[in-house]
């Protein structure tokens, strides 16, 4: 059975106050809140309070308000769209809002809802757009959450994007049959190259990739945002990333991007999972080009969504690589990586004055050949060392690390699942390590980080990872005696 909507009690509407006097009584705390929320319009501010305090005069001065240095009367009301009784005084509010009831002005009374013939909404301001939001008697906390969870949700250039819309929209309407075409223009404009340009602060691009999307009959050109997840928590992803999502046509995930990250998106997206989860390649990385030049052609707005950081052990350079050679635009945002969701969780500090003042993000998957690599000589100059993708290889990793001359007691922190709930963590050194090859429990992804650096780390929630060396060890020191 549907549910039947509950009715408000009080409706929104948007109220010209553009050059107009907007009248406030008091000279306390409640008084300076409504000339705040007020002085966010073009109203002229009156404010009547006889005893000002001195942070309503600061503000008086700042904003160019008109002072009335005396004891209220009906008459300061005159003329004026909307009056507030913000005196602190009930008495002193009920008689403003009775004059004002009398005037025909609308009245607010802080806190009093009874004297009340409007309540001010919290407000998201991204001027010319409002998002206003009112909560009846539900009170002014809920308001303020909801306020700063819709902010958060929008790009701070909404507001200039907005504006030159309005600048636009008298030739769009000119230029444009209503309809179809009309309706895809402004799609188009607020999702696509205009607004990019605007979010990067280029007002100019901003306004000549209108101006093109309005001369020219073609749809839109694509974009591919090669975006980075996080390690895997939802609130780890970026603001950017979560709008990019909201917006995307098409999302493009990696098999490591959990599932309520690739939600996020709009309903209506077209979700493709490309795989590429450690042996079960579902796509090439030559596939994965050819699709995202194919979903930029196309016109689409797409979401490459990679685990972590795409910059880091994400192939991004390929892609980056193809698209530019298509002239597909494209932008990178950033995520937070394996590494620091890895090192949050251990608590650990990556850097550590006096012991570690460097930091190496390797694979160990080239530690095959004849030679050290590089960072293994950083890691005995104290780097600290992320090892990615490093399961498989820690027993190579290890050994490589201890024949270079690393101590065999360097501390070793591995977290599987980091920043998830179902994370765990182990600590340990660097002789311990060739048992993580062995453990068939950790089936998630595994971040090892290694040096004397780790020895910071809070090891009060990681369990040893010698106990499993142990028992493959025993026999290798019952060997060892016999010689
Ligand atoms: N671009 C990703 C790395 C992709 S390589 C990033 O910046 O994090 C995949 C490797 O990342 C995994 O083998 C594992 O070593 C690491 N990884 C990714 N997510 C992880 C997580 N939640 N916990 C631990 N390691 C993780």
């Amino acid at each position: 059975m549907p549910q039947a909507t509950a009715k408000l009690n009080a409706f929104p509407v948007f109220m010209r106050v553009e050059g107009e006097a907007v009248a406030i009584v008091g000279g306390g705390e409640e008084a300076l809140a409504k000339a705040r929320l007020i002085g966010q319009s073009s109203a002229v501010l009156r404010i009547i309070a006889d005893a000002a305090e001195a942070e309503l005069l600061a503000f008086i001065a700042a904003n160019g308000a008109i002072h009335i240095a005396a004891a209220y009367d009906a008459a300061h009301l005159e003329g004026a769209v909307m009056a507030f009784a913000a005196s602190g005084n009930e008495a002193l509010d009920r008689r403003v809002a009775e004059d004002a009831r009398r005037m025909g002005i609308p009245v607010n009374a802080v806190d009093r809802p009874e004297l009340c013939d409007f309540f001010t909404p919290a407000l998201v301001n991204r001027a010319p757009v409002a998002i206003a939001i009112g909560t009846e008697g539900a009170g002014p906390v809920l308001a303020q959450m909801l306020r700063s969870r819709i902010d958060r949700m929008l790009s701070p250039s909404l507001g200039p994007l907005a504006s030159l819309a309005a600048s636009l929209r008298g030739t769009a309407e000119r230029l444009l049959p209503k309809g179809n075409a009309r309706r895809r223009f402004w799609s188009d404009f607020f999702g696509g190259a205009p607004a990019r340009a605007m979010a990067a602060g280029q007002l100019s691009q901003a306004h000549d990739a209108a101006v093109d999307l309005l001369l020219s009959n073609a749809p839109a050109s694509g974009h591919i945002a090669l975006v980075g997840a996080g390690p895997g928590a939802e609130d780890l992803l970026t603001l950017r990333a979560h709008r990019l999502l909201m917006e995307a046509d098409v999302i493009v995930h990696d098999a490591l991007v959990p599932e309520t990250i690739v939600a996020m998106g709009r309903r209506d997206a077209e979700r493709l999972p490309v795989g590429k989860r450690k042996g079960c390649h579902t796509k090439s990385q030559a596939e994965i080009n050819a699709l995202l030049i194919e979903l930029g052609r196309d016109g689409k707005r797409v979401v490459r969504l990679k685990s972590g950081d795409p910059l880091v052990f994400g192939r991004a350079g390929e892609e980056m690589a193809s698209l530019r050679d298509a002239g597909i635009a494209y932008e990178v945002v950033p995520g937070v990586t394996a590494a620091f969701a890895a090192a949050a969780d251990f608590e650990l500090p990556l850097t550590l004055r006096g012991v570690s003042s460097s930091m190496v993000f390797t694979t160990g998957h080239d530690l095959k050949g004849n030679s050290l690599p590089d960072w293994a000589k950083l890691a005995i100059s104290g780097a600290t060392v992320a090892v990615y993708m490093g399961r498989s290889v820690a027993a190579e990793v290890a050994g490589r690390l201890i024949e270079a001359g690393l101590s065999p007691d360097t501390a070793v922190a591995v977290v599987e699942n980091a920043s998830l709930a179902n994370r765990r963590r182990f600590h340990g050194t660097l002789a311990d390590l060739p048992s993580l090859e062995v453990r068939a429990d950790l089936v998630g992804p595994v971040m090892t980080i290694i040096g004397d650096a780790v020895a910071g780390a809070n090891f009060e929630r990681s369990e040893p990872l010698a106990a499993h060396r142990h028992e493959g060890a025993a026999q290798t020191a019952a060997e060892g005696a016999e010689r």
